[in-house]
């Protein structure tokens, strides 16, 4: 015997009395459950892309609600006896489920006959609900306009009502879409809107839907998936969004109407300020390093090895322009740490004539670290920058016995 489904002509009934026709052990996720089948339920399995209803069987709470076949399938947590059961339903997630799924229909709608762009498919999730659409990108004026047009039919309070017929019966009355099912069919109807074929629950009229926000476009690989929210969800985003706005615009000092000239100014002057910060390093690094230079002593094959830790608090980019301003004099060698992050920054003047990339990678089999670079410039990182001083020294001892080896 099939189970009778009361929310086929009663979407709105929360409370039922049913018989426990059978309860069956089961596993729901990795814990103990049980399979209950009634001889009617108010309960709403999975289906459509509209997720199951929950609520209770005496005592039991519902975990899930499953079609199969005939039969609804409810999983509960607790044992039924077969007889009597009080269920109910958790009405709260049930309505805004309807206020979605109704909202689909209308939004689907809109989109069709006004934009020619069909539905192909439909998920309602938690935060956001979305359908795909066939055919061409829909512009922002096509968005808006199915929007403004669905919100339109919800204004105007339209009743939504239950037609059923042979499939022949539903193709006269106006359903577009093709129907493979054979017997008699439901279908769903927003007066002088939309009828479609539909087997969920919807609300009674449509203003029971609140207002529908349509949210982002995206491509799902041929399609456009639009998400969009209705009734209670379209309130919470609008408060959020004016949440989010009135805290951007105060930390900006402006109005709301002027966050993104706000925004766009913040990031031009963001943008400008770092140019700026950049050229005065660059002009710092050349005075630091004409000082450095004219404080150095050549050794006898007039090698000048510069070497300098920067403090950790050192903008990240100093150490470079430093070094490659060192190594702009002939016979210098720049060994130039910050540290902190642990960075190494090995360059030379090529009249120095050593190999900075080989030194770089001696000081690493020493002191573990990443890097490389060629015979005049190679940069690498510690992997423990506490050890960027003795890394330094020893890079400076192993230049100075490279420079007298080669002097005997
Ligand atoms: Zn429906």
């Amino acid at each position: 015997m099939a189970t009778h489904r009361i929310y086929y002509d009663d979407s709105f009934a929360r409370d039922f009395e049913a018989q426990v026709l059978t309860c069956e052990p089961c596993v729901h996720g990795t814990t103990p459950a049980w399979e209950v089948v009634l001889d009617e339920t108010a309960l709403y399995p999975s289906s459509g892309g509209q997720p199951c209803d929950r609520g209770k069987l005496g005592d039991a709470n519902v975990l899930e609600v499953r079609d199969d076949g005939d039969d609804i399938v409810h999983i509960v947590d607790r044992e039924l006896q077969p007889g009597p059961v009080h269920g109910c339903v958790d009405w709260v997630r049930r309505f805004d489920h309807m206020q979605q799924h109704t909202g689909q229909h209308l939004l689907s709608a809109m989109f069709q006959e006004r934009f020619g762009r069909p539905t192909v498919s439909f998920h309602l999730g938690a935060e956001l609900s979305s359908i795909d659409l066939r055919g061409a990108e829909p512009t922002a004026e096509i968005l808006e306009g199915a929007e403004r047009a669905a919100n339109r039919v919800i204004f105007e309070d339209r009743p939504i009502n239950v037609r059923y017929g042979t499939p022949e019966e539903v193709a006269q009355m106006g359903v577009r879409k093709e129907v493979d099912r054979a017997g008699i069919l439901r279908a769903i109807e927003i007066e002088g809107a939309d009828l479609q074929p539909c087997g969920g629950t919807h609300v009674r009229r449509t203003a029971q839907i609140g207002t529908l926000l349509v949210r982002r476009c995206t491509k799902i690989r041929q399609d456009w998936r639009v998400e969009f929210a209705c009734g209670a969800r379209s309130e919470r985003l609008a408060r959020n969004d004016f949440r989010l706005i009135a805290r951007a615009a105060s930390s900006l000092g402006c109005a709301a109407d002027d966050l993104a000239d706000a925004a766009a100014r913040v990031v031009a002057e963001r943008d400008a300020n770092f140019r700026e910060i950049r050229n005065l390093l660059q002009r710092l690094a050349e005075l630091e390093a004409a000082s450095a230079l004219e404080s150095a002593s050549a050794d006898a094959s007039s090698i000048r090895i510069i070497v300098r830790a920067f403090e950790e608090n050192t903008h990240t980019d100093y150490p470079g322009f430093f070094s490659t301003q060192l190594a702009k004099a002939e016979g210098v060698i720049a060994l130039v740490g910050l540290k902190g992050g642990g960075q190494l920054i090995f360059s030379q003047h090529p009249s120095a004539g050593k190999d900075m990339n080989a030194l770089l990678k001696r000081t690493f089999e020493r002191f573990a670290g990443k890097g490389g670079g060629n015979r005049d410039f190679a940069r690498g990182r510690l992997t423990d920058g506490a050890n960027i001083d003795q890394a330094l020294e020893f890079a400076r001892t192993t230049l100075q016995e490279q420079s007298q080896a080669s002097a005997v």
